[in-house]
């Protein structure tokens, strides 16, 4: 089948531009393994900047009484805190709820909605995009590449970012829970513990989401065992040892997944537009990686429209989907790399904490390099 646009990956960035180029009459297929809803290991901590975009994509978030959160508590190891308000913040919901909105509003401008479909491959040749899914062949003229950190598909495309992750970059896992316990909904807190560092704060049905990173390292020398990491590691914070023990945590199992990598990678690659995780991924503690893949596919569907409409050749296209990227998320990657490596390392962590403490309007400008203005 024949479509002007393939989108590979159901999250925030390609569910956000396959609503954008369905809405202004584009022919859209959007490809996700996974059926809607689902959950996903994420903070669930979305950054204001994304407020008004949401909207427009017909998400009614003043109507979904979403907790605001405003305040940021971090603890270094041993769990004293740093405290600082975020302004403008952010809000909470949870991917499950998310997500499937945003799946339920692309349906309704006409995309083409490929759930439990997987990607196996994707070639070029004579300006047209062949691509082999689960459920048969499919044929675009334009790819964009959603599918997130890490997938089959950079791996059979061979995106030297994968080369680099096995050679030179720290490799990651992340885990999240849905958990009640008895926590402001204003509020988010990051503690720190050995190799890495645990976010809660609220999101939509009076739930709380508890997530955190660590190194693959630090699980290999726990046996690969969850439960021990955090009852060797985790709890070793105080405040996390508190939530860990009194949370009443409402998965059977810990979500979790492995493989995560910051290392750099290309916004265009192969002739794909990649946007969100698979076009650079922010490191979680900034908070911001939801509004960078929602941004990217604002982005993205400006330069796409110009060329689809033909105004523009996809060599230009190609060129200023790269430029504008580098422009917007380049120096917030950046910033996510640096604020990486002062976190986990309990000596390191403690030390620029309590310098930060002594000076908050330096802490405030740390925290503005890793956020956006609304777009
Ligand atoms: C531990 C952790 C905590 C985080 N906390 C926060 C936070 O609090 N706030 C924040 O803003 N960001 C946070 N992030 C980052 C945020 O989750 C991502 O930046 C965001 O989800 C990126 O969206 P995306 O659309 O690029 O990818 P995703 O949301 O990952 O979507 C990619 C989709 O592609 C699908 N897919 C993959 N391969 C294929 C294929 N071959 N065929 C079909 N479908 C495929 C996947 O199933 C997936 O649904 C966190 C990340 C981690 C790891």
């Amino acid at each position: 089948m024949d479509f002007e646009v393939a989108i590979i990956g159901g999250g925030l960035a390609g569910l956000g531009l396959a609503i954008q180029l369905s809405k202004a009459g584009h022919r859209v297929i959007l490809f996700e393994k996974e059926q809607y809803p689902f959950h996903k290991v994420c903070g669930e901590y979305i950054s204001m900047e994304s407020w008004d975009f949401l909207e427009s994509l017909g998400i009614p978030l003043d109507e979904m009484k979403l907790p605001r959160i405003t305040r940021l508590h971090i603890s270094d190891c041993n769990g004293r805190v740093l405290q600082q308000k975020l302004n403008p913040g952010g809000f909470g919901i949870s991917r499950y709820t998310l997500d499937d909105q945003l799946a339920a509003i692309a349906k309704l401008h006409g995309t083409e909605l490929m759930q439990g479909v997987k990607v196996s491959d994707i070639q070029f040749e004579n300006d047209q995009h062949y691509l082999k899914t689960s459920s048969g062949d499919f044929t675009a003229k334009v790819v964009c590449g959603a599918w997130g950190k890490r997938s089959n598909l950079d791996i059979k495309l061979k995106r030297p970012f994968i080369e680099n992750t096995k050679l030179k970059t720290r490799q990651y896992i992340g885990v999240k829970y849905h958990v009640k316990l008895d926590f402001p909904k204003d509020l988010i807190e990051l503690h720190n513990f050995e190799d890495g560092y645990c976010g809660i704060s609220a999101v939509d049905n009076n739930r709380f989401c508890l997530c955190y990173l660590t190194t693959a390292q630090q699980l290999q020398q726990n046996q690969n065992n969850i439960k021990r990491l955090e009852d060797r590691v985790l709890k070793k914070n105080p405040l996390l040892d508190n939530y860990f023990s009194n949370a009443d945590f409402l998965y059977e199992e810990p979500l979790a997944i492995s493989q995560i990598s910051f290392a750099r990678k290309q916004a265009v690659e192969d002739y794909i537009f990649m946007a969100g995780d698979s076009a650079g991924m922010i490191t979680p503690l900034c908070g911001n990686g939801m509004s960078m893949a929602l941004h990217a596919s604002k982005l993205l569907n400006i330069v796409l429209t110009d060329y689809l409409n033909g105004s523009i050749s996809r060599t230009q296209a190609e060129k200023q989907y790269d430029q504008l990227w580098r422009e917007n998320f380049s120096t917030r990657l950046s910033a996510g790399r640096v604020f990486q490596k002062l976190f986990g390392n309990p000596t390191v962590t403690n030390l620029t904490l309590k310098s930060l403490s002594h000076l908050p309007a330096l802490a405030s400008k740390l925290i503005d390099l890793t956020h956006g203005g609304p777009f």
